[in-house]
């Protein structure tokens, strides 16, 4: 008797293997804000063996990794990754952006209640993300027993790679100098969130979005994550989205060549070393899937360029002297100041005032024809782009594209800047560095595979952010997000099965 029931149990445990597709007991994403791709090499001899050396001596690189959209961006990177898409499906069409009229910041909710601290940081949601993620297509998959979370220390960062159906996020609020969620996810903080935040109240006092401490904070919170919710340990695949956030306001106050820079991706590379090693320990070595990008790369500073005699320069487009001529002229022409006709600049997108120009009487042809004029003059912009009649302007095929991708109909500008090479906005005589732009310094990305059925090796065929979704769920044998347009990577998917 004993024998035929564990022969039963046997059989059962062997039908539910073939029900179940192989797939790895937990991905982990990883972005790193700000990091271009060449700080892979850049770094090569100051990283460690077990850190980014490891993810390249064991994984598969994707060595030219670009984004196809503009403009790149925080929010439109992390929801481009994790949906495979870009924001004229997605909807995130920058880190702030107008819906009906409106403007927004990215995760911004305003029915969401912060939860874990007495501040507004909290009123945060994926509402504004049209599409699915990676993270909701495997909860799909596996009837939603798989689990997934997000973590870093900008909300944006947390919320939208984590994805709509994800059972929690947590980001950093500043002004309550503690890690928090929304009511979207939770009523209460687990108690092992509360716990981490009494154990660092001190350090949280200072702002962790500009120190080294943020990238090592943010790995501690997601290992505490990882072992009260078990991920990898519950039977189906759960997922960690992680960003690191930090990384970013360190170079845009220093430089990307810096050594405060430098400072953060050392360390860096030592957190992932010891995540890494954590994971081997708790969920076993191959039993784990991990990609590491970025969500943009980053222009160096232009005092830094121009002194190494390469091209470069700053966009100030907010200086009064910039505001007082584009007012000038339009007053000339319009008898209205552009202040009036033109309703935002923001991350390139020039937002008409359409109420302004139809009350007014005026011929918004006219106008948008102006301002292109206008903001050409400028030494550092190379052309303005009519996203409404880009078809038949003199565009190159590659940034046509992009704009394209990068425009959502609803809540875009109807104008994009596009900057000359090595330009960025931004005075060109202080420290420093931005990004946004199309060229290869912002839109060059690492995109690094490792562990579960990963084999080692690197391509330097062109590939896209839009990629990484493709490819991992078509590793996992799961539907890809519901706006995705990226391609999988044949070496990781492509697999000769026994006959
Ligand atoms: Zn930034």
């Amino acid at each position: 008797m004993k024998r035929s029931i564990s022969f039963l149990f046997a059989v059962m445990l062997a039908f539910a293997a073939l029900a179940q597709p192989a797939r790895p007991k937990l991905v982990v994403g990883i972005v790193v804000d700000q990091m271009r791709w060449d700080y892979m090499h850049y770094y090569h001899d100051q990283f460690g063996a077990d850190g980014f050396n490891r993810l390249l001596g064991e994984g598969y690189s994707c060595n030219n990794c670009i984004i196809d959209y503009v403009p790149t961006v925080t929010a439109c990177g992390h929801a481009s990754v994790y949906t495979g898409s870009t924001p004229a499906f997605h909807g995130i069409a920058g880190n702030n952006y107008y819906i009906h009229g409106k403007q927004v910041s990215s995760v911004q909710d305003d029915d969401a209640l912060t939860v874990g601290s007495a501040t507004s940081a909290g009123k945060r949601s994926p509402r504004n993300l049209l599409a699915t993620t990676i993270g909701d297509e495997l909860r799909l998959a596996t009837r939603f027993a798989s689990r997934v979370f997000g973590v870093a220390i900008k909300d944006r960062a947390a919320v939208l790679p984590a994805g709509h159906s994800a059972n929690g996020a947590f980001w950093y609020d500043r002004k309550g100098g503690c890690f928090i969620t929304s009511n979207y996810y939770m009523s209460q903080l687990p108690p092992y969130v509360q716990a981490f935040n009494s154990r660092y109240a001190e350090v949280m006092k200072t702002n962790l979005n500009s120190v080294p401490e943020g990238v090592s904070l943010t790995f501690e919170l997601a290992t505490e994550i990882l072992k009260n919710e078990r991920l990898g340990q519950m039977g189906a695949t759960d997922m960690l989205a992680i960003s690191v956030s930090s990384t970013d306001m360190i170079a845009h106050t220093f430089g990307t060549r810096s050594p405060e820079t430098d400072a953060s991706y050392i360390r860096l590379d030592q957190e992932l070393a010891k995540f890494f090693s954590m994971l081997d320990d708790t969920i076993g070595k191959d039993n784990y899937l991990v990609f590491l990008t970025a969500d943009h790369g980053g222009t160096n500073n232009a005092s830094y360029s121009s002194l190494h005699r390469l091209p470069t320069g700053g966009w100030a487009y907010w200086t009064n002297d910039f505001k007082a001529d584009l007012d000038k002229q339009a007053m000339q022409r319009f008898g209205l100041p552009f202040s009036k006709l033109i309703k935002d600049i923001n991350e390139f997108s020039v937002y008409l005032n359409n109420e302004a120009i139809d009350s007014a009487h005026l011929d918004r042809e006219a106008v948008k024809k102006a301002a292109v004029r206008f903001f050409c003059k400028s030494d550092y912009v190379d052309r303005v782009i009519d996203i409404e009649n880009i078809q038949n302007e003199p565009v190159p095929q590659p940034l046509k594209e992009r704009i394209i991708k990068g425009f959502h109909l609803e809540r875009s500008g109807e104008l994009f800047i596009v900057l000359k090479p090595g330009c960025y906005a931004g005075e060109a005589d202080k420290p420093g560095s931005n990004h946004g732009t199309w060229s290869t310094d912002d839109s060059h990305i690492p995109m690094v595979f490792m562990g579960w059925h990963v084999p080692h090796g690197e391509t330097a065929r062109p590939t896209g952010m839009t990629d990484i979704a493709a490819t991992i769920c078509a590793m996992l044998h799961i539907q890809m997000p519901s706006a995705c347009i990226g391609t999988p990577v044949p070496a990781l998917t492509d697999h000769i099965l026994d006959k």
